[in-house]
């Protein structure tokens, strides 16, 4: 279905954004992947799929890198059809205590990086008639949580930017949608895992166990690989005319 078209994922060296990039590469979809840690082994996992590869290290805070990353993606492969702005971090504290620096960090990463990339993309994909902006939001950008003020302003903010990149281009072949998961067991809630079984002193299965009983009526994760059927589905055809939703995959989360 995406075979001679380009997908550029932010932050896809691991959890959801690989996930989605090797949906996407099996529909045929060439790849940009973008992040740190393991580079060569995401550029492995997604090359494996048949597809040509390749990667930039534009850290997404940094409006400079993210115009030399969308810069390269146009040089190398003509032009991005599919935006996925999935890069992301967390920090939790209660906000009298919320460091300054994590929530610039957090504004800057979740929200900021996403309109950066979009504004670039979106010429060539208007010119073209066809494009897909895919905003990895979560259910924080329908509902709060406590402790997570950044995150839940950066998420329901990047909601709204959905809504609005929708309807500006709403004539057109360009949609914009956003995806809100709810727990996925990736790198970036493990580490709430871990602090919440190191606080309570219990083990790593239970801490998985009370923070699903807390919020997600499944009881189960989402995983990446069912949210890349997702970011498949809003490339599909059968999606043309969906536009500047916020579509839960949240086991429950929010029908609550
Ligand atoms: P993750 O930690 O596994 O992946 C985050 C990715 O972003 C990595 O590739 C990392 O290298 C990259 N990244 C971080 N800072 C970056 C920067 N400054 N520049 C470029 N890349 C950077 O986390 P994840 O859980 O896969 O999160 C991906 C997205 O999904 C985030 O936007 C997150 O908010 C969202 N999300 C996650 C969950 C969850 O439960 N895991 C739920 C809802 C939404």
């Amino acid at each position: 279905m995406l075979k001679n078209k380009t997908a550029l994922v932010t932050g896809s060296t691991s959890g959801i954004g690989l996930g989605i990039a090797k949906a996407l590469a099996r529909q045929g979809a060439n790849i940009m992947l973008n992040g740190f840690g393991d580079v060569e082994g995401a550029k492995a996992e997604v090359a494996a799929l048949g597809v040509k590869v390749s990667y930039h290290g534009a850290d997404m805070s940094k409006p400079a890198e993210i115009e030399a990353m969308m810069a390269a993606a146009a040089a190398e492969f003509g032009r991005v059809d599919v935006l996925v702005n999935n890069a992301g971090i967390q920090h939790v504290a209660p906000v009298e205590a919320f460091p300054v620096d994590r929530w610039d960090a957090i504004i800057a990463i979740n929200l900021s990086s996403a309109f950066h990339a979009t504004r670039l993309a979106l010429p060539a994909m208007q010119a073209a008639g066809w494009g897909r902006v895919i905003n990895v939001a979560s259910v924080h950008g329908l509902v709060g949580s406590a402790q997570k003020s950044a995150y839940v302003a950066a998420k329901h903010g990047i909601v709204g930017f959905t809504k609005v990149v929708a309807l500006e281009n709403a004539t057109s072949g360009v949609t914009c949608n956003a995806i809100c998961p709810g727990w996925v067991l990736t790198p970036l809630v493990q580490k709430q895992v871990d602090a919440k079984a190191a606080a309570a002193n219990i083990s790593n299965e239970e801490a998985k166990r009370q923070l699903l009983a807390e919020k997600e009526p499944s009881l189960q994760f989402t995983t990446p690989e069912e949210l890349g059927e997702l970011a498949v589905f809003f490339c599909s055809p059968a999606a043309n005319n969906i536009r500047g939703v916020s579509w839960q995959m949240d086991g429950g989360w929010t029908a609550q």
